[in-house]
């Protein structure tokens, strides 16, 4: 943040985005400090800084200096640019809005949907990661925050279509389900993308792709840009509706999950017309109801559940249903579902080069506590986990294998009677 900032400006457009369940948050807190430990910044830092309640600050300490009654007899000293660079750096570089400190709260105060409006107040005030904002900007001019235009998704699906001889409809004018994408696996991992299409094609699904609402990722969102937020969830409502597409499904993706299922309906200002589901459940369903089966995996392995699928999605079981299924040595680590720790990289953070260092500290915790299982190799069901996986895993030299969920799954289908055991 280097462009100079008008301090006095910023705070006003602070307090005008500050809403009131959030003042009651700001005044429920007992300075306990017992979320510090909950924190993955705090615990691979030991700097309090990190501590999630001082992320309440900002908006907190705008609001006594400007509103309380020691405000009206000029007793208050004003916000400072310095102030506002170092709370930048608490709401944006090193919070990943994962949720966990709110499990550990005894007041319950949920310090992501704080952060998540201290963005919108920032950014509405000209401040924020420029490399966020600029996410966040071509997804709404270009479709998605990688580049990932309809013309390259429709490009890329059918050489997909080609190389893997699976099929890929695109732009059906009917279909229950509408299948979304996220520009990470498209541009990174593309066998996601197969593998989620040799799923559906297996369970004989009635789906399709859409050149209209494809990008499940929502930077918008995480940028604090409500208009942009909007725009994203509109074009997958529009899409799914110009299909009549029953359920939508959101790939390996926790925050464009977390995003479409639980704000979708307040940021598009009704209710949604579908169902919502992260792949993982879809999976399970057909897991669990033997619409889907595959061959034993013997591999030891452990599983990294993704914070908005499993703490702030409620899907923990469902990742579980699908490995019990055939992963024959499936580890727990330690912690796991609702209390795992965070990759490091959600809430855009991944999304910001100067939080890299940052983020780095933070995947030793997963390093250590996938070798405490036994094993090396750790499976998961977000492309953002696992981009910020794998550059962490560079960066610190970990010789450890990060493996997608559907993936795995796809690999070891078993098609037609496979199995030889007369089901087909
Ligand atoms: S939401 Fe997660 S990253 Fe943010 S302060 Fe709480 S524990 Fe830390
Ligand atoms: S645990 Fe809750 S009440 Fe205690 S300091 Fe943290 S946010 Fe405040």
């Amino acid at each position: 943040m280097n462009k100079p900032i008008d301090a006095a400006a910023a705070s006003k457009v602070i307090l005008s985005q500050t809403e009131q369940h959030l003042v009651g948050y700001m005044e429920a807190c007992l300075h306990c400090g017992m979320c510090a430990e909950a924190c993955h910044f705090y615990e691979v830092t030991g700097d309090p800084k990190y501590t999630p309640a001082y992320k309440l600050f900002p908006m907190a300490r705008a609001y006594k200096r400007e509103r309380s009654p020691l405000s009206w007899f000029g007793l208050t000293r004003k916000v400072t640019e310095e102030e506002l660079k170092e709370w930048e750096e608490l709401i944006f570089d090193s919070c990943t809005m994962c949720g966990r400190c709110t499990t550990i709260c005894p007041m319950g105060i949920d310090i992501a949907s704080i952060v998540g409006q201290a963005r919108k107040a920032f950014a509405a005030a000209g401040l924020g990661p420029e490399d966020l904002q600029a996410a966040a900007e071509n997804s709404r001019d270009h479709g998605s925050p990688l580049g990932l235009s309809p013309e390259k998704l429709m490009d890329r699906v059918e050489w997909l279509e080609d190389d893997f001889e699976t099929e890929m409809p695109m732009d059906k004018a009917k279909a229950d389900i509408l299948l979304t994408v996220s520009s990470i696996e498209a541009m990174k991992y593309p066998d996601s993308i197969v593998a989620m299409a040799k799923i559906m094609n297996t369970a004989g699904a009635d789906w399709t792709f859409s050149s209209k609402g494809y990008e499940s990722t929502n930077f918008g969102y995480l940028a604090g840009r409500p208009d942009i937020a909007k725009l994203m969830v509109t074009r997958i409502v529009e899409a799914a509706e110009a299909v009549g597409a029953k359920t939508v499904v959101i790939p390996e993706c926790g925050h464009a999950y977390g995003v479409m299922r639980w704000s979708g309906a307040n940021i598009l200002g009704r209710p949604l017309p579908f169902e919502v589901l992260h792949i993982t459940e879809y999976i399970a369903k057909l897991v669990r109801d033997g619409t889907l089966k595959m061959k034993p995996f013997t591999d030891a392995i452990t599983y990294h559940d993704p914070c908005q699928v499993s703490r702030r999605g409620g899907a923990t079981q469902d990742a579980r249903d699908i490995l019990a299924g055939f992963a024959t040595d499936f580890r727990e680590m330690d912690p796991t579902g609702e209390l795992n720790w965070c990759c490091g990289g959600g809430g855009g953070v991944q999304a910001m080069a100067r939080a890299a260092d940052l983020r780095h500290k933070v995947f030793q915790l997963k390093i250590d506590q996938t070798e405490a299982t036994g094993t090396k190799k750790l499976v998961s069901a977000c492309a953002n986990c696992r981009m910020t996986m794998d550059e962490s895993k560079d960066a610190l030299h970990w010789d450890g294998e990060l493996i997608s969920l559907i993936e795995l799954v796809a690999d070891a289908l078993v098609v037609g009677d496979e199995d030889g055991d007369g089901d087909e």
